[in-house]
């Protein structure tokens, strides 16, 4: 976990349990939340036709009309986490 990743942490937790201002904050930051999908962090943007897509390598994705948008999306799209997965997120910090 990079210390970008880090420094966002509580927010990206808050975030991950459905708190939509936290994945506002973490969008304006220009951090992704890991993917809903696989919960890798290497998901990538590209420009597609008139648009942004976020692409996860697991196939997971979100589009929007510019890199802002997609981001939100992105992040707002997260499932809220299980308990187990919340202690897991707490022992990796
Ligand atoms: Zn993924």
């Amino acid at each position: 976990m990079n210390t970008y990743i880090t420094n966002h942490m509580d927010d990206i937790k808050r975030a991950l349990l459905g708190d939509k201002e936290a994945a506002r904050r973490l969008t304006e930051a220009g951090v992704l939340l890991p993917c809903p999908g696989c919960r890798g962090e290497d998901a990538k943007h590209r420009a597609v036709m008139a648009c942004v897509m976020i692409e996860c390598p697991c196939g997971f994705m979100a589009a929007g009309y510019d890199l802002e948008e997609a981001r939100q999306i992105w992040n707002t799209r997260a499932p809220i986490l299980s308990a187990e997965e919340m202690e897991m997120l707490d022992e990796a910090t």
